[in-house]
């Protein structure tokens, strides 16, 4: 499935005589900071709430779901079937995308971003079936409609990663995560606050602010949205670079990224009652990013073990803005018009 979607531009540009990523952006024309709200989080953790997971639908019960039969109630057409690679690949045309899925392959896309399944789509009898957590929490909520009659002067909490005596990873040019996720998230606020948002940052300085106090804190502005920020790493391989945008992993679902913490599927967390939100202010937020055309794409990604994401009462995501151990990436971040670029792109895509 790897540079799958590049053997397959070709056939999807043919299909579909469109291709829908990568319009660039605007190059910013001026750097502009504005101050935010100074707020300490104080409050502790709050307790937490047992919630089912909320499924978008209930016409799929079986837990491995024909695909054509999805197709057929969703009234797109027929998929495309093509013979690439060692399992077969199916096109299908939704009404708000192109998917790409292939059997045996945990990664799939849509409109040629990439997603992480939890589990890789069977094909038995020659029919391709996906898993019905895919389904519901993977693939429905890229299908959703804007909510109508959005309330005005939403809130977001913007959470600079790390900070104080945690630093966060360290930057080939001797800089650390913390100072580049304070600087996009101070760069960011005041775009968001153009749009229309109320938007708090959970430290707008150097200081260590646990992830239970994160958490508190969205909570005590009612957050609408909490969208921390974060630069990856993966010292001392100099080669992983990437953008990735990450959820909560959804009850019964195998996480795509565990760092060695146990990942037992039958948790529920208060976030997983967003699952769905998640998925769709992820990849909002994702499809931005790529559109300046300034990071390569990790793709759409669930872990169970972020603390920051799994306690919220909210639609909750974690951004991975690029590699601090790649030297080309971290040469980027450290350039300031790049941030900027990440802001303005995170902005319009949290429009
Ligand atoms: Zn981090």
């Amino acid at each position: 499935m790897l540079k799958l979607v590049t053997l397959l531009a070709c056939a999807i540009l043919v299909l579909t005589g469109c291709t829908t990523a990568g319009k660039r952006t605007t190059p910013p024309a001026t750097s502009t900071v504005v101050q935010v709200p100074v707020i300490v989080p104080t409050h502790s953790n709050p307790p937490p709430r047992i919630a089912l997971p909320a499924f978008r639908t209930n016409e799929f019960t079986e837990t491995w779901v024909l695909l054509s039969r999805w197709i057929q109630v969703r009234g797109f057409s027929p998929p495309y079937r093509l013979a690439l690679g060692a399992q077969p690949v199916c096109i299908v045309h939704t009404s708000k995308g192109l998917l790409i899925l292939q059997a045996d392959s945990q990664i799939a896309y849509w409109d040629e971003v990439e997603l992480h399944l939890g589990f890789a789509p069977q094909l038995v009898g020659g029919q391709l079936f996906i898993h019905r957590l895919d389904l519901l929490k993977n693939l429905e909520p890229l299908l959703s409609e804007p909510t109508a009659g959005a309330k005005s002067n939403r809130v977001i909490v913007i959470d600079p990663g790390h900070g104080g005596d945690d630093p966060g990873a360290a930057s080939m040019d001797g800089r650390f995560e913390k100072q580049y996720t304070l600087d996009l998230a101070l760069r960011v606020a005041p775009l968001l606050i153009a749009e229309g948002w109320q938007v708090f940052l959970t430290r707008t300085n150097d200081v260590a602010v646990s992830l239970a106090s994160r958490v508190a804190f969205a909570e005590s502005r009612k957050a609408d949205l909490f969208v921390s920020l974060h630069f990856n790493s993966n010292a001392p391989d100099q080669i992983a670079a990437g953008l990735t945008t990450f959820c909560l992993t959804p009850t019964g679902m195998p996480s795509t990224l565990t760092r060695d913490f146990s990942d037992d599927v039958t948790l529920i967390f208060p976030n997983n009652t967003n699952d769905v939100k998640n998925w769709e202010y992820a990849f909002k937020a994702h499809c931005a990013l790529l559109e300046t055309h300034l990071l390569a794409d990790r793709g759409l990604q669930h872990a169970r073990f972020m603390g920051v994401l799994r306690g919220q009462n909210r639609p909750s995501i974690l951004i991975e803005g690029g590699y601090l151990s790649n030297p080309t990436e971290a040469r980027q971040i450290a350039d300031p018009a790049f941030r900027q670029k990440l802001a303005e792109a995170l902005a319009k895509g949290l429009k």
